[in-house]
Formats: C-alpha cells, structure tokens, sequence
C-alpha cells in the first residue's frame, strides 16, 4: 500500500466481517439484516463482510448469493465441502488478508454484530487484538458442562491460557492478521492461537444471545475434537503425565519392596512364598515402563513442535524506520 499523501486523502479503514456459515439458511435473512444496519450506521469504517459457506447442504449458498449481488459489501466464498468451522474460518481470514482490521463471529447471531463497533473503537484506540468477552452464555446441560470442563482443563494444562469467556468473536488488526495467516500449522484452535501470537489485546463485553434461528451445527463430537487440538496443541502435559506417573508406581514398587522386605526380616510376614517378589516387580517394571513411554513422550513432544512449525517468536516492532515511514516524514 503506498504512503498516504495528505490527511484529507487517508482512505476510511478497510474492516472485514468474516463468517463461517453452515446450513444457516434459516439465520442469514436476519444476518444480513442486522449487519448491514451496523455498516451503515458507523459511514467511517470501510465495511466488507465475507461469508464463508463451509459446504452448506440447505439454500445457505444461494441466499449469500443473492444478497451479495444486491450488496457489494457482502462476498460469498465458498468451499468445496464442510471442513469444519475452524477451517472455514481461516479460509475467511485468508480472503480477507487486505483488510486493515478483520472481525469474527459466528453466523448464528450469537455474537451480536452490534457490537461490532465497540470492538472496532477499541482497535482504534491502540489494541491490535480485541476479544469479545461474553458476560453470561446462554448454553445449557451437557454442551454447558463441556464448555466448562474444557475450559477449567485448558486454563490449568495450556502453556498459554485462553480467557475462560472469550470464543471467536473478536477483532485481529492488520498485523496480528498477517501473523495469524502465515502460521503453518493444520490443527488450528483460534482461541489459542489468538493468545499465542500476542500483540496489544483489548477485551469488550457483551452478552452472548441465543441462536436466531435453526439448530446449533457443531456436533458434540466435533466441539470435541476441537477441545483435543486446543489441549494437545498448546500443551506437551498429556505427555509430562506418563513420566510423573511412571515415577509414582516405581516409587510405589520401590516401597512396597522395602514394606515387605521387613515385615520378612521382622518375622511378621505370613503371605506365601513368591508373592512378595511378584507385587514388588509388577510395580516396578510397570513404573519403568511408563517412565520409558513418558521418555518417548518427550521426544515426541518435541517432534510435534517442529513439525507445527509455529514460529519462535513474532516481531511487533523495530526501532528502525521503515522506507514507507521514511518517505511520509521526508515529504512533511
Ligand atoms: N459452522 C461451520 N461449519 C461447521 C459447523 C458450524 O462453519 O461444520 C458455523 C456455523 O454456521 C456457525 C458457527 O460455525 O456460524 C458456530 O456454529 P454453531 O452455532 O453450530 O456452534 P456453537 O454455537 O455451538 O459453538
Ligand atoms: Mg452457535
């Protein structure tokens, strides 16, 4: 992007909602709705709205279509097949790469887009990373019990925490768009990898609505699926575990080995021949063991890492002036 020439001529903020839609047909008429009453409430920002149809079955695609024709803000991309609502969403972020600012949410209006214009504020008053921080959820039951779970879990094991109330919804700048874009990885977990790559990170509140329409379309087993990656992914302790554990039992064994050995000396001893010998082995050798795959685990561990590719580190800065900085300040 060239430098620009005066104030008068700086163009409005690029601002990009992307989406990903999965047989939402029943949602998208509102959807529409609603955002577009937000765009065309807040003329500063440059609004585009890309709606990512992860392989929709119902008229989802053919709605977006249309309502894409009616208003160029809104773009259909569309992918060959349902991959999965985290693979729908980084094929959005992907597209939507020249955007100043993207923000993400979901297409079922539970994250409200009128709240998309405190997430923007606060990305224009200095934060590259805004969260939406929901101050109730509306889940019930079992999907309420996971999400808890998940996140009591995730908060202790993660070397890198994710705020227990925080989901997609939010708001990547430029910057932390680029980085998010270039991470190689496959197994992606947004919400983790949105902590990973740091940057200056502002919270919004809201409150999490019910689903405008139609049934949820996360399977249990995929919020399952999605929890496993964010675990394994951020977290080398599922490994660490074997070892502790193998150190325990051979303790234990180690222990058991002594308890008997002088209850035998001391003449208490009453167990048939052999079965001392037995407990003893049994829990040694099975404390060796998992020590050795625990081991193993830390090799593997290690392997994982290499083979994420996730960089070591994500510049924000250097103190150097870029050419295009250079050349604004020599002309001023
Ligand atoms: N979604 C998707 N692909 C899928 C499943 C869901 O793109 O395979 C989208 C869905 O259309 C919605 C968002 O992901 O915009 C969240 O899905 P849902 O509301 O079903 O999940 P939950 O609210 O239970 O997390
Ligand atoms: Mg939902």
């Amino acid at each position: 992007m060239s430098p620009p020439l005066s104030i008068s001529s700086v163009p409005p903020p690029v601002v990009t909602v992307v989406t990903p839609v999965f047989n939402e047909e029943a949602v998208l008429p509102e959807l529409f709705a609603r955002l577009g009453a937000v765009f065309d409430a807040h003329p500063a920002v440059a609004w585009r709205a890309v709606l990512v149809d992860d392989g929709s079955r119902d008229r989802t695609v053919e709605l977006i279509r249309a309502h894409a024709a009616r208003d160029r803000r809104f773009e259909l991309v569309e992918l060959s097949r349902n991959f999965g609502f985290q693979s729908a969403l980084t094929a959005g972020l992907a597209h939507a790469d020249a955007s100043d600012a993207v923000v993400t949410m979901d297409a079922d209006l539970q994250d409200p887009p009128e709240v998309i214009p405190a997430l923007v504020a606060a990305w224009q008053s200095g934060a590259e990373v805004v969260r939406a921080v929901r101050r109730s959820r509306s889940e019930t039951g079992l999907r309420r019990f996971g999400f808890d779970a998940f996140h009591g879990l995730f908060g202790r094991l993660s070397d890198y925490p994710i705020e227990p109330n925080t989901g997609t919804f939010g708001l990547l700048g430029r910057e932390a768009l680029a980085t998010f874009n270039a991470l190689p990885e496959r197994h992606r977990f947004f919400p983790g990898l949105r902590t990973w790559i740091g940057f200056k990170t502002a919270d919004v509140a809201y409150d999490r609505q019910e689903r405008a329409a139609g049934q949820p379309q996360q399977t249990f087993r995929r919020l399952v699926r999605y929890a496993l990656d964010g675990l394994f992914s951020f977290s080398h302790l599922p490994l660490r575990a074997l070892t502790y554990a193998g150190i325990c039992i051979a303790l234990l064994g180690f222990a058991a080995a002594v308890f008997y050995a002088v209850r035998r000396i001391i003449g208490i001893e009453t167990a048939p021949t052999g079965y001392t010998t037995l407990v003893t082995v049994v829990l040694f050798l099975g404390g060796v063991q998992l020590i050795g795959i625990g081991v193993l685990g830390e090799y593997l561990g290690r392997v994982y890492d290499e083979v994420k590719r996730r960089p070591n580190y994500v510049l924000k800065s250097t103190s150097r002036t870029r050419p295009a900085d250079a050349a604004v300040s020599a002309r001023d």
